[in-house]
């Protein structure tokens, strides 16, 4: 029996095993995919408090893991596929063992969006790349298309850029949602370019991509863009927002157009289980309030164990 159950190793799963494993309580984390969420996808991350210096995500998760392990927090690589959350002990049921606890963090974040035209889950892996710090370099020197207006969309582009030949940055409004700070950056880049008020209607390809239809959003006319004779190909890389991995949790906590709803202590509305991070609903989903969320979240553990004794 734990006293805390996180469930998500990203940033604001791992903020909450510290905080929980130095106030000693018995803590685990159950990981799906090893630690880092989001963030061990990006090459740079300058602005999280004292991530300067060419901070990449892999080094700062890194080094929030080795935070956790000094503390004694536990981890474990699994999947929560059902829980339990009725009575006092919670029930994790994982796809290789089942877990319980006092208290549950649910720290599980999102992951992307995808455009959903065909052509688009066909080519993933061959051509299509939802995270550019993995799959960049396979487009040296070619053409690549950044699907997306946010910051993700914009500053993959950048990291992007340093890999291929040129870069579209396909957006579907005439101006782009991501910072001031970062469109700025992107701006001076001139490999960057913009293809604006347009969608991806279909990729094609033959064994890899090798063209692409874009809509227009404002007349609805298509227009299909093939890859250069030589180039043969050219990459897609897919920005587009975020979908909350929260399915688990449906019908079980309260929760709004699937984001899960919590109020300033990170309660949700069953006792003793807190959510944290980018799936929870809130205005800025960042690194550092992802952290605050787990460090608020396991606070409220504390107090609530000992409040149950
Ligand atoms: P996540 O990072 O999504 O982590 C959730 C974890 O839970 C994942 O590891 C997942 O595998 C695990 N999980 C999910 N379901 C289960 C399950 N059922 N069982 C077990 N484990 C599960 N923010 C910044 O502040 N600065 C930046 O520079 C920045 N750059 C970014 C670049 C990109 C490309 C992206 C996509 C995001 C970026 N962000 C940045 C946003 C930031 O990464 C997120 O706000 C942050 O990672 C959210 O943390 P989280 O812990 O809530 O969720
Ligand atoms: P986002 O902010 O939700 O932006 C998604 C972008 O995709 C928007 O420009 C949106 O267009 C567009 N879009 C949405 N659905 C679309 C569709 N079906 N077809 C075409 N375009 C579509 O998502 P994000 O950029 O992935 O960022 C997610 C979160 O991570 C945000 O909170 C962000 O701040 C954070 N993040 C932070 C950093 C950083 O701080 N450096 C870096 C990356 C990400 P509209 O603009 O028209 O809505």
């Amino acid at each position: 029996m734990y006293d805390v159950a996180i469930i998500g190793a990203g940033p604001a799963g791992l903020a909450a095993a510290l905080y929980a494993s130095r106030a000693r309580l018995k803590t685990i984390i159950i990981e799906k995919d090893g630690p880092g969420g989001q963030i061990k996808t990006t090459d740079e991350v300058e602005n999280y408090p004292g991530s300067i210096r060419d901070c990449s995500g892999p080094d700062l998760v890194e080094r929030m893991k080795e935070q956790v392990d000094h503390f004694g927090a536990e981890y474990t690589l699994d999947t929560i596929e059902s829980v339990s959350f009725e009575g006092k002990e919670k029930i994790l049921k994982g796809m290789n063992k089942e877990y319980k606890a006092k208290t549950v963090i649910i720290a599980t974040g999102a992951h992307s969006r995808p455009i959903d035209c065909p052509g688009e889950k066909e080519f993933v892996g061959r051509g299509v790349s939802y995270c550019a710090t993995c799959d960049a370099n396979f487009f040296e020197d070619l053409e690549v298309f950044v699907i997306g207006g946010g910051d993700s969309a914009v500053e993959e582009a950048m990291y992007i850029s340093k890999f291929a030949r040129q870069v579209t940055i396909v957006h579907r409004r005439d101006e782009l949602r991501a910072a001031k700070s970062i469109v700025e950056k992107a701006k001076n880049n001139p490999k960057i370019e913009y293809r604006w008020n347009s969608v991806v209607q279909e990729i094609k390809g033959e064994g890899i991509v090798n063209s692409i239809v874009f809509k227009d959003t404002k007349t609805g006319e298509l227009e299909e863009y093939f890859a250069g004779e030589d180039d043969g190909t050219f990459g897609v890389f897919v920005f587009i927002g975020l979908i909350p991995n929260n399915d688990i949790f449906n019908g079980l906590v309260d929760m709004e157009n699937g984001y899960i709803l919590t109020n300033e202590r990170m309660e949700t509305s069953i006792p003793g289980v807190y959510a944290a991070g980018d799936n929870r609903v809130k205005d800025l989903r960042q690194i550092v309030t992802a952290c605050a969320d787990g460090a608020i979240a396991a606070t409220q553990c504390e107090k609530y164990i000992a409040e149950q004794e």
